[in-house]
C-alpha cells in the first residue's frame, strides 16, 4: 500500500462539502488505501503529491460523501430491472397499454414461461382501476403472468398463474393476505393484497442467470447515483440471501457496501448460521431486525401483544428493530412496543427504526423522540407520488404526510432513503423532495414541512449512517473515515431549488477506486468500458 502518510488519490479543485463541523468546507481531499487521508486547501496540493498519486481535477464541481441508502430492496431492484417495466414513467396510461407490452414480451417467449411485469399505478391509469385476471388473459394465456403494483404489496396474477400458484374460489385469504374476489361468484380476481410471501414460495423465482443480469444492472444504477452503501431491508432476507450477497461480492458483482437486516426467520436461526461480517472491499455486514405491521386487512397484523412480545426479544438479543408502520395506529403501536422492552430492559441508544412513518402528528413525533426511535422515510414518495396524495389521502392525514421538519424539530434522527424499487432509486430526487416538498408535476404538498438543503443531505449521509451505528466510519468526509464520495454536477446547498432535482453524479469514489466516471473527469474509461 506505499507510505501510509502520502495519498494514493487525490481530488482537487473542488467544492468540498464535508459534513464535518471540524472543517465543514474544503478544495482538496487526500486518500490512501481507501481511507480519508486529509482534507486541505488548493495550495497545500504539492506537500501531497511527492508519492506521485492519481490526481483528479475537480474544476470547481462540488463534491459531498458518498450516499447511503438505509432502506432498499435488492432482490426487489433487480428483478424490477430485468422485468417488463409498466409504471407511468414507461409511457404506461391505460390497461390495454400493459396488455399491450405483455403482448408484445409474450411473443418472444416459450409458452409456459413467466412474465413478470411491475410498477403498474392505478391512479395513473386511464381506468383508474387495477386490472383484473380477465384484463391479463386477453394479453395472453398461454404465459402465467405475475404483475406487481408499484409498492410491491399487491399483486394482480392472470388465470393460468392463479393456477399455477393454487388459488382458487376454494382458497382462503393467507394470514396478513388478502385475495379479492368477485362479490356475486367469490371468483379470485386475480388482485392479491399483501401476499409477497405467498407468491415467493409458489412462483419460481428467477433463474440464476436472469437473476445475475438483474444485479449487475442493479449495481450500476446504484454506483451512477452516487450510493456507495445500502441496507437490504426486505423482511424475507435469510442465510440462503446471506449467501447469495455474499456470493455477489466475492465476484465483484455488487460493489455498494451492504448491510442485511434480518428477516423473523433469519433472526431466530441466527445463533446456528454463520452470518459472519466482512470488511474491507467485501463489505458484507447483517443488519437489524425487519418487522413489518400493516393493516392491510383492517386489523393491526402482527397484534400489538405478538409485536410486544417480537420486539422485546430483538431488543433483549441486543438487536435493532426495524419496524415498517406507515398509519398512524401503526406508529403508535411500534411506539408501545419499543416502550414496553426499554420499561423492562433499558439500554441507551438502541437506534430501534421506525421505516416511513408516514402519518405522524406532532404528540407522536415527540414520543419517537422522547423514546429515541430513529425514523427511515421516503421523500421521494413526495415527488412520485404527490398527487395521488392530493387527492387521495384524508385531510386529517393530509396534515401529518411525512412531517420531516417536524420530525427534526422534536429532535428525532432522520434519514432519508428511497425503498427501490417502490420508489425512484435517484437521492437527488428524495434531497430535492424533502427541501421542496413538490411532486413531479410541481404540486406543493404540506410545503411547511420542507428543510434546509444541507439538512436534505445529511438525511441521505450523515444521518444514514447513524441508522446503522457507523457514523465514525462514514457519513462525512473527514480523515480516518472511509473514503467514499461523490463528484456532483452542481452544488445542491447553492442552486435554485428546483434545479436540485437534475444534478447528475460526475464520479463515484468508493474506498478510495473510482467505480463510476460519468463523463471521464477522472480520466478512467467510463463504467460501461469497464463493466
Ligand atoms: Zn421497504
Amino acid at each position: 500500500m506505499g507510505d501510509p502518510t502520502l495519498p494514493d488519490l487525490i481530488l482537487s479543485n473542488a467544492n468540498i462539502i464535508t459534513l464535518d463541523p471540524l472543517r465543514p468546507q474544503a478544495e482538496v481531499v487526500a486518500i490512501h488505501g481507501g481511507k480519508i487521508l486529509s482534507v486541505g486547501q488548493n495550495r497545500e496540493l504539492k506537500n501531497l503529491t511527492c508519492g506521485n498519486p492519481k490526481i483528479i481535477d475537480c474544476r470547481g464541481k462540488t463534491i459531498i460523501p458518498g450516499f447511503i441508502d438505509p432502506h432498499v430492496h435488492l432482490h426487489s431492484l433487480a428483478e424490477s430491472l430485468v422485468a417488463v417495466n409498466v409504471g407511468p414513467q414507461n409511457n404506461v396510461r391505460s390497461i390495454s397499454d400493459i396488455q399491450n407490452k405483455i403482448r408484445q414480451v409474450s411473443q418472444e417467449l416459450p409458452s409456459g414461461s413467466w412474465i413478470r411485469c411491475g410498477g403498474y399505478n392505478e391512479f395513473y391509469l386511464k381506468e383508474k382501476r387495477h386490472p383484473t385476471r380477465w384484463d391479463l388473459d386477453l394479453a395472453t394465456s398461454m404465459h402465467p403472468i405475475k404483475l406487481t403494483h408499484r409498492t410491491g404489496h399487491a399483486h394482480v396474477l392472470n388465470s393460468l398463474a392463479l393456477k399455477l400458484t393454487g388459488i382458487s374460489k376454494e382458497t382462503s385469504d393467507p394470514k396478513g393476505g388478502l385475495i379479492d374476489r368477485d362479490i356475486r361468484t367469490g371468483e379470485p380476481t386475480g388482485l392479491l393484497y399483501g401476499m409477497g410471501d405467498f407468491l415467493s414460495q409458489s412462483v419460481p423465482p428467477l433463474d440464476s442467470h436472469q437473476l445475475e443480469h438483474g444485479i449487475k444492472l442493479a449495481n450500476r444504477e446504484l454506483l451512477s447515483l452516487g450510493i456507495t452503501s445500502i441496507q437490504d431491508a426486505s423482511s424475507r432476507n435469510d442465510i440462503e440471501r446471506w449467501k447469495l450477497f455474499e456470493r455477489w461480492k466475492a465476484q465483484g458483482r455488487l460493489e455498494p457496501r451492504v448491510c442485511m437486516m434480518l428477516g423473523i426467520k433469519a433472526f431466530k436461526d441466527y445463533p446456528k448460521d454463520d452470518f459472519s461480517v466482512k470488511r474491507g472491499k467485501d463489505y458484507l455486514r447483517p443488519g437489524g431486525v425487519k418487522i413489518i405491521l400493516d393493516e392491510t386487512t383492517g386489523r393491526l397484523n402482527p397484534t400489538q401483544a405478538e409485536l410486544n412480545e417480537l420486539v422485546s426479544v430483538i431488543h433483549q438479543s441486543g438487536f435493532q428493530a426495524v419496524i415498517h408502520a406507515i398509519e398512524e395506529t401503526s406508529i403508535q403501536a411500534a411506539c408501545t412496543a419499543i416502550e414496553c422492552a426499554l420499561q423492562s430492559s433499558p439500554r441507551s441508544d438502541h437506534r430501534h427504526r421506525i421505516e416511513h412513518c408516514s402519518v405522524c402528528p406532532p404528540p407522536l413525533s415527540k414520543q419517537l423522540a422522547s423514546l429515541g426511535i430513529m425514523v427511515v422515510t421516503q421523500p421521494s414518495f413526495i415527488y412520485a407520488n404527490g398527487d395521488r396524495y392530493l387527492e387521495t389521502v384524508p385531510r386529517l392525514q393530509l396534515k401529518h404526510l411525512y412531517p420531516i421538519a417536524t420530525l427534526m424539530e422534536n429532535g428525532v434522527h432522520v434519514a432519508g432513503s428511497s425503498d427501490c424499487p417502490i420508489g425512484p432509486a435517484n437521492p437527488m430526487i428524495g434531497i430535492y423532495s424533502a427541501i421542496s416538498r413538490r411532486s413531479e408535476t410541481g404540486k406543493a404538498v404540506l410545503v411547511k414541512q420542507g428543510i434546509m438543503p444541507l439538512d436534505a443531505v445529511r438525511m441521505y449521509t450523515e444521518y444514514a449512517a447513524r441508522t446503522t451505528f457507523e457514523e465514525k466510519v462514514k457519513g462525512s468526509i473527514t480523515p480516518g473515515k472511509v473514503a467514499d464520495l461523490v463528484v456532483l454536477s452542481g452544488d445542491p446547498t447553492r442552486l435554485p431549488t428546483d434545479e436540485i432535482k437534475n444534478i447528475q453524479v460526475e464520479v463515484t469514489v468508493l474506498s478510495g477506486q473510482v467505480v463510476w466516471d460519468k463523463s471521464g473527469l477522472a480520466h478512467n474509461p467510463p463504467f460501461e468500458v469497464r463493466g
